[in-house]
């Protein structure tokens, strides 16, 4: 995709309020040259919104109610800002496939970032994808979409990022093509790898919040600590990577500083290393194939001194077992997954159910819910909707 140097690449930032979106805007802050803010959406934090769209002087903002709209509306008058306020679905999907738009950060969190996602695929643009669930629910839709549109998917996720930049150029030819034997998708192991397993019982929301190496939203956060965020990330591998299961090894890596690996039939294995800050994915996204400045410190190697492997205990981490059992049944498995562990951790959030809870309920939930073909996005949202149900009859039997 040919870009014009003369001006500087318009960006969508779906989620800018949140930790993707704000490495995204500091990124894009330091190359005023290259890049400038096209539209950035909140959904809760109106105030922080503002504030942004009045360091970025974006030309739309988007919100999800008429309400937030008025308040936003009303301080970007104050400040004298003339970005113009959009609401709802309708407002994202606008903002991420209008003809002025050169890349889309989808950096929404969960299954709400689906539809606009994938509006950005549908109309070619340049897709910067944080948003795994989007990929999890609806992967064969999404793929087929990005080969039909000519869109250019870029993965943010730090050990897809990796991954990607390990590959050989032409690795779309298949994995077996080109050489590669396996993917080896580390995992930090959370703030609970060395919990012992009795004690995951009693965890507060603010301990699963905590993780060691990475500063994220709450959702990603939790879903780190009963690693399913590694679950998903199978799952997102597989179709980012068009590779069965089997092929995608997870490997736990305390440090966080090898982000993944690629290992090649003649026994070459290429890592990608940095210190775990996302402006570094997220730079390399946006300037590809290009480099440019993240703000991120250089690696010191001799502080770090040493780098870690173990392989994953699913005793201790059903979840992982969960995400690949429903990565091998395809289909609507990981919709279902993704819809209940979304349920789940909500409702963990909420302290209405324990932590290891999370894993049983989504295994109930998977059992439950037969296997279906998604031809069509309302056959997608249609099995999101019923996993969901069956998530909140769960809750109703079990929850506090
Ligand atoms: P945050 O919770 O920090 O941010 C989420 C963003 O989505 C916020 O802008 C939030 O708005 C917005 N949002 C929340 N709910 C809705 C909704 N229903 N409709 C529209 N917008 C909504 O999450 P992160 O930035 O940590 O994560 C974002 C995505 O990136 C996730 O899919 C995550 O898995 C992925 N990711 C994140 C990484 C990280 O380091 N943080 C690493 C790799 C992937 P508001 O805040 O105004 O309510
Ligand atoms: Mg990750």
């Amino acid at each position: 995709m040919g870009c014009d140097v003369s001006r500087p690449q318009r960006i969508t930032v779906l989620g800018a309020t949140g930790s993707i979106g704000l490495s995204t805007l500091d990124v894009i802050a330091r190359h005023p040259d290259r890049y400038q803010a096209f539209a950035l959406s909140g959904y809760s934090r109106v105030d922080e919104l503002l504030a942004l769209c009045v360091r970025h002087r974006p030309a739309f903002a988007v919100v999800p109610s008429t309400e937030a709209a008025a308040r936003l509306r009303e301080g970007l008058a104050a400040a004298g800002c003339a970005t113009e306020v959009l609401e709802g679905e309708a407002g994202l999907c606008q903002v991420a496939c209008a003809a002025e738009v050169d890349a889309v950060m989808a950096a929404i969190v969960g299954a709400a970032g689906l539809r606009p996602t994938l509006a950005a695929v549908e109309a070619g643009k340049k897709v910067l994808l944080a948003n795994k669930e989007a990929l999890v629910m609806s992967g064969a839709l999404f793929m087929e979409s990005v080969r039909r549109s000519g869109a250019v998917l870029l993965p943010i996720d730090s050990e897809h990022n990796a991954i990607f930049q390990c590959m050989p150029g032409d690795y779309a030819r298949g994995l077996s093509a080109v050489g590669v034997r396996r993917i080896l998708l580390t995992a930090s192991g959370g703030p609970f790898r060395e919990t012992p397993v009795e004690a995951l019982l009693d965890v507060t929301p603010e301990q699963a919040c905590a993780h060691p190496n990475w500063s994220m939203g709450r959702k990603i956060s939790v879903d780190s600590a009963s690693m399913m965020n590694k679950g998903l990330e199978l799952i997102e591998a597989c179709w980012l990577f068009d590779a069965v299961p089997a092929k995608v090894e997870v490997v736990v890596h305390p440090q966080s500083v090898i982000h993944s690996l690629v290992d090649y039939v003649d026994g070459s294995v290429l890592a990608q290393l940095g210190n775990p800050d996302m402006r570094t994915p997220i730079a390399n996204a946006l300037a590809w194939p290009e480099r440019i400045d993240s703000g991120v410190a250089p690696l010191d190697l001799f502080a770090i001194a040493r780098l870690d492997f173990q392989a994953p205990d699913e005793q201790r981490f059903p979840c992982l077992r969960l995400a690949r059992q429903a990565a091998e049944a395809g289909n609507s498995a990981p919709a279902v997954l993704n819809a209940a562990n979304e349920v789940a951790v909500e409702a963990f959030l909420e302290r209405r159910i324990r932590f290891p809870d999370i894993a049983g309920m989504i295994e109930q939930v998977l059992d439950q819910e037969p296997v279906v073909p998604l031809p069509s996005l309302d056959a997608v949202f249609a099995a999101d909707q019923r996993a969901r149900e069956l998530s909140r009859e769960w809750l109703r039997r079990h929850g506090r």
